[in-house]
Parts: C-alpha cells; sequence; structure tokens
C-alpha cells in the first residue's frame, strides 16, 4: 500500500473509529506446534507457546479497550485452567473450539458428540458458568458433517460461528448471505465472513483468509459491509498475532503448509491495531446479540429439517 492511500485512509479511520455498526472480534487460541502436529503430523517445538501469546494479546486488547469471543480448545483449557480464567477476567467471552482440535469429519459423529460434550463440561469447570457458543477447529463443520449442528445442540449449544459459505449453500441457503440464521429453532448460526471472488464466496474473516491481503483493501470491503448496517467478524490466532519463541520460526520445519500458516510473522498485531482504529469491535454476542436473543428472534428466520 502507498503513501497516498495511506493519508486518505488515516482521515477515514479517524472520523468513524467510534462510531456505526459493532463487528465481531474473535480468537482462536490455539497452540501452533499442536495444530502443526494434528493437522500434519509435524514435529515442530516441544513446548506450549500458546499461553505466553495469548497473554500477550490479553495485554494488546487491554490497551486498546477492544474485548473478543475467544474459542477455546479443550487441552488449552486442560493445560492452562489460569488462562481461561485471565481471559473471562478481562472481559472476554469464552467459547468452545473442541477439545482435541479435530475436524468434525475425521472424528465422525460418535467422537465429535464426545469432543464437544467434553470440551464444554471443561470449561463450564474451570469458569464456573456455561459455555454455549462453539466455532469448530479448522472450520471443519461441511456438507459431509450433516448431523454436526444436531450434535452441538444435544451437546447444548446455542451459537455457532463456523459456517462457510459452501455449507450455508447446503444447507438451500445462499453463499452471498452473511446474516445470523436458527437451525431447527435451537441454534443460532453465524456465518463467516465472505467476500464475492471470481463469482465465488469465499471466506474473508481473518486468519489465513487475509493474512496476505494488504490492509487498507480490508479497511474498504469491512466499511463497505458497515455502510450496508452489516456487521463483519474477523478473527486470528495468538500465533498470527503475537508469535513467540521458536513460532517466529516455523519456516525451519520445511513445510510449505506449515510456512503458509505462520509466515506472516506477528502481521495481525499490525492489522488489529489499524482495524481498531477504524471501526467498533465486541464479542459475538455483542455484535450480533439481536439475532441471539430469544426475545427478538421475530427477524431470524429458521432453517428446519434441512440436514435430515
Ligand atoms: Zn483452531
Amino acid at each position: 500500500m502507498g503513501p497516498p492511500h495511506s493519508r486518505k485512509l488515516t482521515v477515514i479511520e479517524n472520523t468513524q473509529a467510534s462510531a456505526g455498526v459493532i463487528n465481531a472480534l474473535c480468537f482462536d487460541i490455539d497452540d501452533l506446534a499442536y495444530s502443526l502436529k494434528t493437522k500434519n503430523g509435524l514435529s515442530f517445538s516441544s513446548e506450549y507457546l500458546v499461553e505466553k501469546e495469548t497473554y500477550g494479546l490479553l495485554e494488546f486488547l487491554d490497551g486498546l479497550g477492544l474485548k473478543a469471543t475467544m474459542f477455546v480448545p479443550g487441552y488449552v483449557a486442560e493445560h492452562f485452567p489460569g488462562l481461561i480464567r485471565a481471559i473471562t477476567g478481562g472481559g472476554h467471552d469464552i467459547g468452545s473450539h473442541g477439545y482435541e482440535h479435530i475436524v468434525a469429519e475425521q472424528l465422525q459423529q460418535k467422537r465429535f458428540s464426545n469432543d464437544v460434550v467434553r470440551s464444554k463440561k471443561r470449561l463450564e469447570d474451570i469458569l464456573s458458568r456455561e459455555v454455549s457458543t462453539y466455532r469448530s477447529p479448522s472450520w471443519g463443520i461441511t456438507a459431509r458433517t450433516p448431523w454436526a449442528y444436531d450434535v452441538l445442540i444435544e451437546a447444548g449449544y446455542s451459537v455457532d460461528n463456523t459456517a462457510q459459505p459452501a455449507l450455508l449453500k447446503h444447507l438451500g441457503r445462499s453463499p452471498w448471505d452473511m446474516m445470523p440464521f436458527r437451525y431447527k429453532d435451537r441454534l443460532t448460526v453465524i456465518p463467516i465472513t465472505s467476500f464475492r471472488f471470481l463469482n465465488r464466496s469465499v471466506p474473508f474473516n481473518g486468519g489465513f483468509f487475509c493474512a496476505y491481503v494488504p490492509i487498507g483493501f480490508q479497511i474498504r470491503y469491512y466499511a463497505s459491509l458497515n455502510e450496508k448496517g452489516m456487521a463483519f467478524n474477523y478473527f486470528c490466532h495468538p500465533y498470527e498475532f503475537n508469535p513467540c519463541g521458536a513460532n517466529r520460526q516455523v519456516w525451519k520445519c520445511n513445510s510449505l503448509a506449515a510456512t503458509m500458516y505462520g509466515m506472516y510473522f506477528g502481521i495481525y498485531r499490525y492489522y488489529l491495531t489499524r482495524l481498531a482504529g477504524r471501526f467498533r469491535f465486541g464479542p459475538l454476542k455483542e455484535a450480533y446479540g439481536s439475532y441471539i436473543e430469544p426475545k427478538n428472534e421475530g427477524h431470524v428466520k429458521n432453517l428446519v429439517g434441512v440436514l435430515q
């Protein structure tokens, strides 16, 4: 991005940062080495760095007065219960990110059920409060897991933030439609924010999807959504935001997948600073509260029985 754009954007950012739509800020509190091991079988680092990276993230968010929804895998909660309490102590919401951080398709129905029940219970035991929001690891609820939303309902979840455009299509909805909807009147599904590219709807909600997209472009697109009165949801991982120790050298794995996963070392610190200067953010339930609160369900369309 060249200097003329920067100058123009700065003016816009300063004038509109505190007004308008509240957007959802989310983080998946994953450990990079653990994810690489479960996903690609790579042995990368023997120590968990997620704790240190997340404390760095909390400090940053505190400095900007930002509150978010943090999706925590059960295995992270198991190792670092103090971190989970620090997250809620900082005024952030907690959601479940599964227990083992393995996609639903790989787990299959029975193990998926055990995974989401176990994760919910572990988080609730630590926090002594209900945890009812879920986001699948690696966006792993797809057309190939038609039972997944029913399992989430059975496990006691009421909000999901996993649905990518392809899943929306499978559910009989438009892949362009980013508005929340109710699945079987029990689960509020908040689709992930997407973008029209080559006449296809593609995920565009931070993380890997936006890692290589200039921030000026991101800002213009999200501003266009807010101008239409639409909230967007945005996320990244602590290791993308604030990589510590070995995570800064993930390219040493000699794996293209691992390198792509983490080569933009810390760029989200810059991205989030820019976005926070331009947009209002809050946890998922604040950004989409009117769709989640039962008293306002009049304008949430029901989707009944599509996955039968
Ligand atoms: Zn994850």
